[in-house]
């Protein structure tokens, strides 16, 4: 897998040997990101320094003393002493399994998230500090809530107050997907964002970028806040971004453009990049993403394109087994809209990353029947033929993107145990016959090409084919 390599060097700052050997000579867990980084969930009032280790609380009366606490947990701050000790905190698990591999071309997130833009440039002043100095992060994602009109199939009521409601109504999910349910704030009495908001003048100013994410940001007061403090106090070096699902109501999404391009005309911000999430086309879409409507969506899309040049959309597809019937057409639509709206540079005004779901087990396209190996090839096919380099007026995709779907390939190549199969269709099975019952929606008039991975499913679920 040597292209991973080459890939991931050709963003690191300056060098994946300089990054190794600067994090090594402190220790051989140190990690960056454990300094620099953080996601702040604060409709629930946990944290963590990257996606890997689970998030972890911060206690409340941490923050009375110094609200970057949201960030600079005691308990961080022991993992980051364990780090600069030459001791593996557990929560790392994720990379130490990979550094284990002992592999030259397996590259761990502790080297890829060390060297990153952001986070490489901390690296003097983050050994200079004592380990368990208060530290402002470069890079910082934060949720105010779970507000949320979407529920999305692979979501849960963590993260959408749909979801939540739906539970409520129904009860849970046989396999218990989308049911765990944590204790959350209410948005206008929450302690964590009152300490966001003390903490947010200082925070600013050491931002090289700030990510809302949710629930649904547009739906949330607060990242209204935020873009008028930006313009009333403006972050020329700040890179603004924000994950919206384009769903909410015309009046929120019509003000969040004319914030942004305010930012943008105001140089306010350095720049505005704007993430969102579709899997399939068409009504497929809007099956997996429930409350999606598909034209306003893209219709939402070209608005944003069109409202300032230097405003960037990026779908974050997380390819899941009902993306597969309809990606093409999906690949299709983003080229069309890159035609209407060129790129600026080598990069598409309206970029795709292809992510594949893990989780749930029962949405993964490693539990599909062979054939669909077929489909996949076709949708390699499909990009290689519209690749690329986005020069002289031609529109299309990269070596990535067609590497991120051989890696797909591959891993349904590897398969899944006769166990592990039966268990996942059959929960696939149990999981949609309830999913179309809740929400008065049919599978198969929907996917009338998968009936027979259906059946397939509801024979692992013990119902009789009739
Ligand atoms: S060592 Fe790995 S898991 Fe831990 S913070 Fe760094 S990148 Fe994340
Ligand atoms: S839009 Fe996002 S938060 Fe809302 S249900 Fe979908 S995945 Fe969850």
């Amino acid at each position: 897998m040597a292209y991973n390599r080459t890939i991931f060097i050709g963003v690191l700052l300056p060098s994946l040997d300089d990054v190794r050997n600067r994090l090594n000579s402190v220790s051989s867990c140190f990690c960056l990101a454990k300094w620099a980084t953080v996601t702040l969930h604060l409709e629930s009032g946990t944290n963590h320094s990257c996606h890997h280790p689970m998030v972890h609380e911060t206690p409340v009366e941490e923050l009375k003393s110094n609200p970057s606490s949201l960030h600079n947990t005691k308990f961080k701050i022991e993992q980051r002493k364990a780090m600069v000790s030459g001791e593996r905190p557990k929560e790392c698990g994720y990379c130490w399994n990979v550094e284990d591999l002992k592999s030259e071309s397996a590259i761990s997130d502790r080297y890829l998230k060390s060297g990153a833009g952001h986070t490489f440039p901390l690296f003097d002043k983050i050994v200079a500090d004592p380990f368990n100095a208060k530290i402002n992060p470069s890079y910082v994602e934060a949720s105010f809530s779970n507000t949320c009109q979407f529920k999305c199939s692979y979501c849960s009521a963590n993260f959408s107050s749909t979801w939540a409601d739906e539970l409520k109504e129904h009860g849970p999910y046989h396999n218990d997907h989308g049911n765990s349910y944590v204790k959350l704030y209410k948005e206008e009495e929450n302690p964590y964002i009152k300490a966001f908001w003390e903490w947010w003048p200082d925070l600013k100013k050491d931002l090289h970028t700030f990510r809302i994410t949710g629930g649904e940001p547009l739906l949330s007061p607060n990242t209204f806040r935020i873009m008028e403090s930006l313009l009333a106090d403006p972050q020329p070096h700040l890179n603004f971004n924000v994950n919206s699902n384009l769903g909410a109501p015309e009046v929120l999404v019509d003000k969040f453009i004319f914030s942004t391009t305010g930012l943008l005309n105001s140089k306010a911000v350095k720049a505005v990049k704007v993430f969102t999430s579709i899997d399939a086309y068409g009504a497929r879409a809007e099956y997996i993403r429930h409350g999606l409507r598909h034209d306003y969506f893209w219709n939402n899309v070209e608005c944003l394109l069109e409202s300032h040049e230097d405003i960037q959309v990026v779908i974050m597809c997380t390819f899941n087994v009902l993306s597969i019937t309809s990606f093409k057409h999906l690949l299709d639509k983003i080229l069309e809209i890159n035609t209407k709206y060129p790129p600026k540079g080598k990069e598409l005004r309206l970029g795709i990353d292809i992510a594949y779901l893990r989780h749930p087990l029962h949405m993964a396209v490693n539990m599909l029947p062979p054939e669909y190996l077929e489909h996949m090839k076709e949708i390699e096919g499909h990009l290689v033929r519209n690749q690329s380099d986005n020069q002289d007026g031609s529109v299309g995709y990269s070596d990535l993107h067609v590497i991120k779907i051989r890696r797909i390939i591959e891993w349904m190549q590897k398969g899944l145990s006769e166990a592990e199969l039966k268990k996942n269709r059959a929960d696939f099975y149990k999981f949609f016959k309830e999913h179309d019952r809740r929400r008065n929606e049919n599978f198969l008039e929907v996917f009338p090409e998968m009936d027979s991975f259906w059946n397939l499913c509801k024979e692992a679920a013990g119902e009789d084919l009739v």
